[in-house]
């Protein structure tokens, strides 16, 4: 659990939304469910949430933010064509293959 205000305002307190504690008439806990997922910044009231809980989106995000290969111009070393290859590329004119440094 690892719990972060959505504004980041530091704040170090949160209350959990989520849980409704279900009792018996002689007040004796029975269970809870879940009524509202969420929890709520003290400090600033924005909504907060669990980093425990959303490593794989993070992770998820992280990889869509990472910039596509970008392709390189380089010299076919035989030909001496300028080519823009990508990585494992070979030369399109005499099919060489290349190597990006
Ligand atoms: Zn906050
Ligand atoms: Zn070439």
């Amino acid at each position: 659990m690892m719990l972060v205000c959505s504004r980041r305002c530091g704040g170090r307190l949160f209350r959990a939304l989520f849980a409704e504690v279900e009792l018996d008439a002689g007040g004796e806990y029975q269970d809870y469910r879940i009524a509202q997922h969420g929890y709520i910044c003290l400090n600033c009231g924005s909504p907060a949430f669990d980093l425990g809980e959303v490593p794989a989106e993070m992770e998820a995000e992280a990889l869509a933010d990472e910039p596509k290969s970008v392709a390189t111009n380089i010299l076919c070393p035989v030909c001496e064509t300028l080519v823009s290859v990508d990585e494992g590329m070979e030369c399109p004119n005499c099919g060489a293959p290349l190597e990006v440094a």
